[in-house]
């Protein structure tokens, strides 16, 4: 039986204001806002809704909050970017590396995220690190390769202390916003992987207390089925996540 925690983290991606943030902790009952023993609650919500997030949240042990990207330089001429010790100041407990969608959309790879992980940990944010594999490659069974190539890339140069502060994601491309979700089966098999390639770099310590979330599509009636495997430590969810009756259900189920 592990003794990892379980952390159900919100990815509210380009959603949610201040206005709605305030909403969404004003709706969040206080029952949901409480620490429940071996489970964390998180939200990410964009940059301009961090401070909204912490004046909003009932409690400060039980909701924590993260951000869902950062810049890997400290300060200076970089136009429309934010540093770790920004966040540092709001508060943040986590903040998101590596997400698909930055991938796809923003250029990172795993280059970009490794130097944002080793800033992040400097600065005692705990980074989520995002990998999975888009639907071609599983289509031609090269999931594993991709996900191990990230894997390492992104976490290249840490110690085994500095791996056991990482959250992973693992999130099947195919899987995020799709409604289709990768079976309990097929995410345990990775998550399994996974720890299997942490073990090999980091020594199996280290891994075995790595938490592995799965995220694509997680929502209240699939997760119960998802967090019943044993390498699946939680969920990193998008679309349910900005409701706070689903968020509160999620957080249940865990
Ligand atoms: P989804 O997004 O739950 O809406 O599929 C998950 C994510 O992209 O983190």
């Amino acid at each position: 039986m592990s003794t990892r925690s379980i952390l159900i983290a919100g990815n509210w991606k380009m959603n949610m204001g201040p206005n709605d943030t305030a909403d969404f902790f004003e709706q969040l009952d206080a029952e949901s806002q409480k620490q429940i023993d071996g489970v964390i609650a998180a939200v990410c919500p964009p940059f301009v809704s961090l401070a909204t997030a912490f004046d909003s949240r009932k409690s400060a042990s039980a909701v924590k909050i993260g951000a869902q990207n950062v810049h890997f330089e400290d300060n200076g001429a970089f136009t429309g970017e934010i540093s770790t010790s920004m966040l540092t100041e709001v508060g943040c407990d986590y903040v998101i590396l590596g997400h698909s969608e930055r991938r796809e959309y923003f250029g990172e790879d795993d280059a970009i995220i490794n130097k944002k992980v080793k800033k992040a940990l400097l600065a005692g944010i705990t980074p989520i690190v995002c990998v999975g594999e888009v639907l071609d490659e599983r289509k031609q069974n090269r999931h594993f390769d991709v996900v191990k190539t990230q894997t390492a890339g992104s976490l290249e140069g840490l110690s085994a202390s500095e791996l056991e502060k990482v959250v992973i994601a693992y999130e099947p491309v195919w899987a995020i916003g799709t409604g289709e979700t990768a079976s309990p089966e097929q995410a345990q098999e990775m998550h399994a992987f996974i720890r299997d390639e942490l073990a090999k770099l980091f020594g199996k310590e280290a891994a075995d207390t790595v938490l592995i979330l799965y995220g694509g599509s997680m929502k209240p009636a699939n997760a119960g089925e998802l967090l019943q495997k044993p390498d699946v430590d939680g969920g990193l969810i998008g679309g349910a996540s900005l409701k706070p009756a689903d968020f509160a259900k999620l957080v249940a189920i865990a």
